[in-house]
């Protein structure tokens, strides 16, 4: 499934690197090359300004009294007839042949004669005289050996380094794409575990619809009266059909990175008392008596539907795993920066083996039980997202046959998702 994404990504981190790489060993060869030619071509602008103000006779004397021995000179006079060369041996005559002006049109050029590299500046005299000669161009001929080789070795080592940078750079590509890879496979696998179940889920009450209507053809003759217990059956695993599509449409959503969120100020106190009022009567006919300990005059910047989502979760778990006699407790509290509400219950509680996965979606402690009370086991998963989207924390307590008590901490000055 993501081998075709890792050989992409491979491909792609590797074709990155090596051409960072390349760039930066051309660029330093340019670097180098630029800076070694003009250095070399300064030292020969220099030393033709010797020929402006001296006369030709001399330069002999100034010649042998150099002590860098890479420039040679070469004076041509009419008709590319060379008159002289300094040093007088510096050139062999059949390379003479090939450095003849008569050849060469630029003043300042690079030359390759017999495989030795030289830079060349020619300039003109104005027929200044040299032994009684006229000279008409005079050659001052750099002896470049030793950058070019210089240049050369740096080409090379270049040429290996980015051989050697493209094996390294598939290695790092494969560093990085199996790294990169792991939060996208981890999050794949949870959302096909989270669409296997959901199809589970919902696989279940629809078959169970399916057997009523078949048992409704059975007896086409009944009326909906005689029927009605099998009608009421399918309508309660409709029922429960959507409730598990809202809660699994209300999470898909918030993996999607879907702005849910919609703050607002509302006084949080009143709306727990009126959430304490629209569950008493549920909890009188279980015989369960609902405490509320709230502050007076809480306001708190969040969604408010999304909040009273949150407290319909928690007491209706509530109450559904307490059984008559029992105590519901609900406290909210304004602390220093945040607000802590408490919904405390008498009931069975929970193990401490289910403890921490009663957050996982679709975890219920006991299946056959909890069908029996319509549970999804996506109540605390939406729970958890509502509180972790106003940046707050919830945490659980619980004790087998005690009770369960959950703790909700949400700040009060943060920003929202
Ligand atoms: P459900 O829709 O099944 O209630 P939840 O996600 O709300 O799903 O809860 C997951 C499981 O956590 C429940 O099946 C139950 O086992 C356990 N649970 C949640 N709240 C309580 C509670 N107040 N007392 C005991 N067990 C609880």
């Amino acid at each position: 499934m993501f081998r075709k994404t890792k050989i992409r990504l491979v491909s792609m981190y590797t074709l990155i690197f090596f051409c960072i790489l390349s760039i930066l060993g051309v660029s330093l060869y340019f670097y180098m090359y630029r800076t070694s030619f003009s250095s070399i071509d300064e030292k020969l602008s220099e030393k033709a300004q010797v020929f402006k103000h001296n006369d030709l006779d001399d330069i002999k004397e100034k010649n042998e009294r150099e002590s860098e021995r890479r420039v040679s000179y070469l004076f041509w006079g009419n008709n590319s007839v060379l008159l002289k060369s300094y040093p007088e041996n510096a050139f062999f005559q059949k390379d003479i042949v090939h450095l003849s002006p008569i050849h060469h049109q630029r003043m300042l050029r690079t030359q390759s004669i017999e495989g030795h590299s030289y830079r060349i500046l020619t300039i003109k005299t104005n027929n200044r005289s040299l032994n009684n000669e006229h000279v008409k161009l005079i050659q001052l001929v750099y002896n470049i050996e030793p950058e070019v080789s210089m240049l050369n070795n740096l080409l090379i080592m270049i040429g290996f380094g980015s051989a050697g940078g493209l094996v390294l750079s598939f290695f790092v590509g494969l560093i990085l794409a199996n790294r990169a890879l792991v939060p996208i496979q981890r999050s794949w696998e949870k959302q096909s575990q989270f669409v296997a179940d959901a199809s589970h889920e919902l696989r279940t009450p629809l078959s169970v619809i399916q057997t009523h209507l078949e048992l409704l053809f059975r007896h086409p003759a009944n009326t909906i009266e005689q029927e009605s217990e099998t009608i009421f059956k399918s309508l309660s695993e409709v029922k429960r059909i959507n409730k598990l599509v809202e809660e699994l449409l209300t999470l898909a959503r918030s993996d999607s990175n879907e702005k849910l969120i919609n703050p607002a100020i509302f006084p949080i106190d009143e709306l727990i008392q009126l959430i304490i009022e629209q569950f008493e009567p549920i909890a009188s006919m279980k015989n369960i008596t609902i405490e509320g300990k709230v502050d007076k005059g809480i306001f708190y910047m969040g969604d408010k539907e999304r909040i009273h989502q949150l407290f319909v979760i928690l007491l209706d778990n509530a109450l559904k795993f307490t059984s008559s006699g029992g105590i519901l407790i609900i406290t909210c509290k304004k602390e220093i920066n945040s607000l802590k509400i408490t919904i405390e219950d008498s009931g069975i509680g929970i193990s401490s083996e289910d403890l921490p996965h009663i957050f996982d979606r679709f975890f219920r402690s006991d299946k056959g039980r909890r069908r029996s009370e319509g549970g999804t086991g996506l109540g605390l998963s939406i729970a958890k997202w509502i509180v972790d989207a106003h940046h707050g924390n919830i945490s659980v307590e619980s004790k087998v046959e005690k009770g369960t008590k959950f703790i909700i901490k949400l700040p009060i000055k943060d920003g929202f998702k």
